[in-house]
């Protein structure tokens, strides 16, 4: 197999009938995702798009979003994929560092694509209800042979520092990953997959999208997450499988009523990723829901996988599983030596899900990508069975007074915290200490915060210097476009002490 898009292909020649996605709306069955991304894919043939040309899909967690996605790599182009949140000049930066050919945006998108596209020349295609493409086109049979190594996709990077960069993921890299994940969550053809997560985003689209496209399960979507929905639907539609952040578990832990495991009881298992997921949430949410939550880590650069606690391991929360099939992980420290286990270090990975570089930037790459390793900016340790412990992202690492305090350890002990429904660890600058630690909490309904009082709580389960010493209560923490917390955004002199 060569084209991502052959997974549709195939099962649309075996099980035409078969549900490939659904929403509360509609359910487009596998011959009819078929027939729309083949259409896509005529008419961006009559529109010149040949074989490696870039073209940007900026659409949400529509099923029209699979019929412009598998239409353009039927043709064997490169997809580059945005949140449709993106200001005009996001979007010309990608354009013109892609030299992308065409823009596929979903209607709300139209503006912000025409204004980015227009001066560069460049065209913009509505993408419809319906997804019916604006040019005819001879409908495109079969997807063309890409070959294993050609680009298929590329992603930006939010880029913290610099701008952002194209993450360039190839056909073998999309492929592989969607094939181990089908198996790792153990997804069969008859099963229904469900996910709140914006396909634009790696975890949706590549561990989860593509994998139930390779299982020739169904996928149902729900945009924008909300908990009380996606109980619901889980109810409804007979799921079995979730995927999500954990911030979308801790929502729905905190739904009102009586919903319980009776709503959920398809559902066989919680798919987590993207952060850490705190204990007290697995086991919370087990408790609630009667439903196993397995934790796997990734990032854009390994095509969203690296790690899984697949369904025939045994369970180790707080870890985020072991090296999916074919991929090796290394702890390594700051002078580069590969440390035992149970010593903490930076974690880097080589396999199938690493990607090829990143567009057009080969400094970076050198930087992230030295003699084919990913370099992932994550602390963490590896324990003697090989299962990886991820201490917390480099970036996030407070020194206070000279003490190393990681943000996620407090933040597992807050959670056990029973008024706290959100938290954050972040360092405060500080004359002396250089930084102090700061939480953000959201607390339950009701529950005030005597801070004395919870300070003198966490002496009981953390080191005095790890203890917070500031506290801000919020309404919601900050979140990027997958539903994770994003710490970057905290800007704690802004907060009401
Ligand atoms: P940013 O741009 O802030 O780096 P992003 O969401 O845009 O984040 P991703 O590539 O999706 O980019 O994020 C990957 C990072 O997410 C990893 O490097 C790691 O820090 C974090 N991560 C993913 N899964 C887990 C997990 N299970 N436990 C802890 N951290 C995780």
């Amino acid at each position: 197999m060569t084209n991502i898009a052959d997974f549709v292909w195939q099962h649309a020649d075996a099980r035409p009938g078969q549900p490939a996605v659904r929403t509360r709306e509609v359910t487009w069955s596998y011959g009819e995702l078929r027939d729309k991304a083949g259409a896509y894919a005529g008419a961006l043939a009559s529109a010149g798009i040949e074989r490696g040309d870039r073209v940007l899909l900026i659409a949400p967690s529509v099923p029209e979003f699979l019929a412009a996605y598998y239409g353009a790599h039927a043709l064997g182009a490169v997809v580059i994929t945005m949140n449709t949140m993106a200001a005009p000049p996001e979007i010309a930066y990608v354009l013109q560092d892609s030299g992308a050919r065409l823009v596929i945006a979903w209607h709300a998108a139209v503006p912000n694509a025409t204004t980015a596209a227009r001066d560069l020349g460049i065209d913009v295609w509505p993408l419809p209800d319906g997804a019916a493409p604006p040019e005819a086109g001879e409908p495109v049979e079969a997807p063309v042979d890409a070959g294993r190594d050609a680009t298929a996709i590329l992603l930006y990077t939010s880029g913290t520092t610099g701008r952002p960069k194209g993450v360039e993921l190839t056909q073998a890299n999309l492929i592989d990953t969607a094939q181990i994940f089908a198996a790792q969550l153990g997804v069969s053809a008859d099963e229904r997959f469900g996910t709140a997560l914006p396909l634009f985003h790696v975890f949706g689209q590549c561990v989860c999208l593509n994998a139930v496209m390779a299982a020739g399960a169904s996928m149902t979507l729900l945009s924008p997450f909300d908990p009380v929905a996606m109980v619901e639907l889980v109810r409804d539609h007979q799921l079995n499988v979730l995927s999500g952040v954990p911030t979308m578990w801790i929502a729905m832990l905190h739904v009102p009523g009586d919903y319980g495991p009776v709503d959920v009881a398809s559902l066989r298992l919680a798919a987590s990723g993207g952060a850490s997921l705190p204990v007290e949430v697995i086991r919370a949410f087990e408790e609630r829901f009667g439903c196993t939550i397995l934790e796997g880590y990734g990032l854009t650069e390994s095509t969203g996988g690296s790690t899984y606690h697949a369904l025939d391991i045994e369970q180790r929360p707080g870890t985020v599983g072991v090296p999916l099939p074919g991929t090796t992980v290394e702890v390594r420290s700051p002078e580069g030596t590969v440390l035992p286990a149970g010593e903490v270090g930076e974690v880097f990975m080589a396999g199938p899900t690493v990607m090829k570089g990143y567009w057009n930037n080969p400094e970076a790459t050198a930087v992230d990508l030295p003699e084919g390793w990913l370099r992932t900016g994550d602390l963490g340790a590896l324990d003697e069975g090989g299962y990886l412990r991820i201490v917390d992202r480099a970036k996030d690492l407070i020194i206070r007074g000279g003490y190393n305090v990681y943000p996620r350890e407090v933040e597992e002990v807050l959670y056990t915290h029973p008024d706290v429904v959100e938290a954050a660890v972040v360092g405060v600058p500080h004359e002396t200490l250089g930084e102090e630690v700061g939480a953000v909490l959201v607390t339950r309904a009701g529950a005030d915060l005597d801070v004395e009082a919870m300070r003198d709580w966490l002496k009981g389960h953390l080191s005095a210097y790890k203890v917070p010493h500031l506290f801000r209560v919020v309404e919601a923490l900050p979140k990027g476009a997958t539903g994770k917390v994003l710490k970057r955004a905290i800007d704690w002199q802004r907060l009401e002490a």
